[in-house]
Parts: C-alpha cells; structure tokens; sequence
C-alpha cells in the first residue's frame, strides 16, 4: 500500500514497542530514537540477515568490530578533519542557523564556496529576511575529550563512518586470517555525525548504526567486483521480501564523486512523503584508504601477490548498508492495511497487517491459550517451552482469539499456535498463518519441527 507520509509508521511503531522517542520523560532528544522491545528484534535480524548473507556465506570475508575511540590521527588521514563539514550560515537578527549549499540550491543556484562568492549571492533569512554572516565550515564529528586533562592535544572523535576502523585492521585480518586478494572485511557498528539538519524519523539521526563491508581487490579487477556486489546487495533486500518497484539504483552524477572515487552508486528506497533517498551505498574507492593509512601511519600497506609477484595497495568496492534506514525501510514496506477480514467481534473496518518476512518478523511464533483455565495454560507453557530456545515467543492469554490474532498480524508473527479443549485430548493444536489465516492442525509432538521445516532456508 502507498502512504503519504512517514507519520502513521511513526505512531505504530510507537504503539506497538518498536521505536520511541529517545528520553521521552524528558521531553525527549531531538532527532534520536530508542528502540523498544520489537524493535530492537526487527532491528538485530535485519544486521543478522545482512551478516549472514554478507560474511557467513563468502570464504573471503572476515568480520571486524572496531572500538569506537581511536587514534585521532586516523581521522586526518581519511579526510574527515579538514573535509567533512557543512557550510553553515546564521542569520544576524533572529540568530537561526542554515546550511548555505540548500539555501543556495533553493533559489537554484549551484553552490559554489570560492571566497566571496556566498555574500555576493546576497540571499537574505529564510525566517526573518534579516542579514545572514559568512560561510564557516562546521565539521560534523562529534569531538570529546580522552583522559583527565582538558585540552589540545586529547581530542577524541567518536567515528563518522566505521569504515575507517575496518581500514586500520586491513594488515591485522589480512596477516592473522593468511587472506589473498579478493577478500572482504565487515563491519556492524555505530557512527556519529552532527548533522545540522536531521530529521524524518530515524532516516536521518545523529547516531546511527552501519553495515559495512569493505572488499579489496586488485586494480583491475575493481570494475568487475562493483557489479558483482551491485547484485547481491539487491538480492539482498529483495531476498527479505522489499518490493522491487520501491528500491532502485542511482549511479553519482560526476561532481558528487569524491575526487578519488571511481564509480559510486546509491541504494535508493521509496519513503513515503519523501520519495527516493538513501538506503544504503557502493563505492569503487581505489586505492585511496589505504594510500593515505601508509602515508599517514608510516606502515606499507602493500599486498604481495606470491604467485605473480606483483607487489601493490589493494583497491577496495565498499559495500554499505544503513541499519537504521534498513529497518525502517522493511518496516514501512510490510506495513498494510486491509479490509476487516477476521471476521468477529464486529467495530472494525480496517485490520492492519505487518507483512515482515519470516526471518526478520520480531516474534516468530505466538502461543495462544484459548482459555484461562489452568490444563490450558499448563499445555501451552509446556509447548512454549520447547520452542523458546530456538524461537522468540509470545504467550498471550487475553480478550477474545480474534482480537489476538489482529494483535499478532499488527506485529508480524507468521504463526500462531492456539491451544483448545480438545488439545488436551487429541494433544493437537491449532497453527494460524498471518499472510494466507488458513489454520492447520499439528501434532503437538512434531509442533518443532514443523515450525522448523517453515523457517528452513
Ligand atoms: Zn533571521
């Protein structure tokens, strides 16, 4: 279905325990979110299903997890210390701050920051009309302090990207894991910027979480590597049940390539309200990293092919997925609402229906008892029992059986397993599908394994 905008996705996920305002009791932190209980699942199968499809599957991929307070020199050395700001401007009267670049491209004028140029465009407050200062760089690393002193020399920045992290160990992994050229480093992890401008939910947030995985290649090889993630990132998210018509490619025009890339492309999601944006990235980085590693830490990053004897700095294709925009995405993608169709208890026109795919569905299987006298509940702790170790359950005891499976589609849950009277005796239950409700009954004795047999690759 087509919304309008992100704002019913943002009351359901808060309604139902998947995303929440960040510290709600005090009136809330802008532009950063917490996620709740069934977000939180959502969130961690989405990065397991990206780790599984990305690491586990591939020989040639080993993971990282990089500490987040490193060297400040590595920051130099990407270019994150002198390059990576925003042109802010404030206004004199009213004292609000704007990004120079969208003012600029508002009036459709390219942005352009030579000296002078900013004050010649003459563009007055969008707010107030009153006069707006100069350009200044804002970096927008967040920058702490390490240790007990204050002062220069102990800035710490907390990391814009993780690739960066994944670079630093490229001699570790190769050297420790005995890797050859291609290989791939992964990594999941945190990163900060202070975005002047976040903003539309937890599309853009101020700490973020990446899926990232860096592959380094031979020079020559590079074009060809590009094309080959090209695929499996789409097959990725098409694999996990994404509509194709909602995501597509969008190849950097010439003058959004950073100087060194070569070939840069994003992954782009229909949002709704917001059109086309960002999900995630694929950039053919030569051999700038690691270029600048060697310069900058003195170490040679050199790979030495044995068997050509050809000595040179690996190229890398840089596969990266937003973990954040993923989940929102997925989410956004299931969501639906249909026509009452469960029939009971009346009062309700519309039924909403969370279409997750199987492995990224928060609960996987939900137990319903269809009473609260005791032989009932006894049976349907046990059968919970046997599934909990392998399986996130949902035991739910209350209001009518109709109501609970409306509750459960609303979440995403593939199946539930209701318990009846005639369980106790003919020691069968009742298995509800969300997509198709056709109901089946099993065994409970091969309950396990039938669940399973629907959750088998
Ligand atoms: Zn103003």
């Amino acid at each position: 279905m087509s919304l309008d905008s992100l704002d019913p996705i943002v009351s359901f996920a808060k309604q139902r325990g998947f995303i929440f305002p960040s510290s709600e009791i005090y009136g809330g932190l802008s532009s950063c979110y917490d996620y709740g209980p069934l977000g939180m699942m959502l969130k961690d199968n989405v990065k397991k299903s990206w780790w599984q499809r990305m690491v586990q599957a591939r020989n040639e991929v080993e993971g990282v997890q990089a500490s987040i307070l490193m060297h400040p020199e590595i920051w130099k050395a990407s270019g994150h210390v002198d390059g990576f700001t925003d042109p802010l401007v404030d206004c004199k009267s009213c004292h609000k701050r704007f990004r120079a670049d969208h003012l600029l491209e508002a009036k459709g004028i390219k942005p352009d920051f030579r000296p002078g140029s900013w004050l010649d465009a003459k563009i007055p407050c969008p707010e107030c009309g009153g006069e707006l200062t100069d350009v200044r760089k804002f970096n927008l690393m967040f920058k702490t302090q390490m240790g007990v002193i204050e002062g220069e020399g102990n800035d710490i920045y907390l990391p814009p990207e993780t690739a960066q992290g994944t670079y630093v160990n490229f001699l570790n992994v190769q050297q420790s894991m005995r890797k050859k050229i291609p290989f791939g480093i992964a990594q999941i992890g945190k990163a900060f910027r202070n975005e002047i401008t976040p903003g539309h939910f937890t599309y853009r947030t101020r700490e973020f979480e990446q899926m990232e995985l860096q592959y380094f290649v031979h020079p020559d090889d590079a074009a060809k590597q590009f094309d080959v993630w090209k695929k499996i990132k789409e097959d990725w998210y098409l694999s996990l049940g994404m509509k194709k018509e909602n995501i597509q490619f969008r190849p950097h025009d010439e003058d959004e390539l950073a100087h060194y890339a070569k070939a840069a492309l994003d992954i782009e999601y229909n949002y709704p309200g917001m059109g086309f944006k960002e999900l995630g990235g694929l950039h053919n980085r030569g051999n700038w990293d690691l270029s600048r590693h060697q310069e900058f830490s003195g170490q040679k990053h050199e790979y030495f092919d044995q068997e050509t004897g050809e000595r040179y700095i690996p190229h890398v294709i840089e596969n990266t997925d937003g973990a954040d925009r993923a989940t929102l995405a997925f989410l956004i993608d299931a969501y639906e609402e249909v026509e009452a169709r469960s029939g009971e208890d009346g009062k309700h026109e519309k039924e909403m229906v969370l279409r997750l795919h199987k492995d990224l569905a928060p609960i996987k299987v939900a137990i319903l008892p269809l009473s609260k006298k005791e032989p009932l509940q006894k049976l349907s702790q046990e059968i919970q029992s046997k599934l909990w170790y392998t399986y996130q359950t949902q035991y739910d005891e209350t209001g009518s059986i109709g109501k609970r499976y409306r509750r459960q589609d609303e979440i995403g849950t593939p199946y539930c397993v209701t318990v009846d009277f005639d369980s106790l005796e003919d020691k069968k239950v009742t298995v509800r599908d969300r997509d198709t409700m056709e109901q089946e009954r099993v065994a409970i004795e091969e309950l396990k394994a039938w669940v399973d047999e629907k959750f088998q690759k």
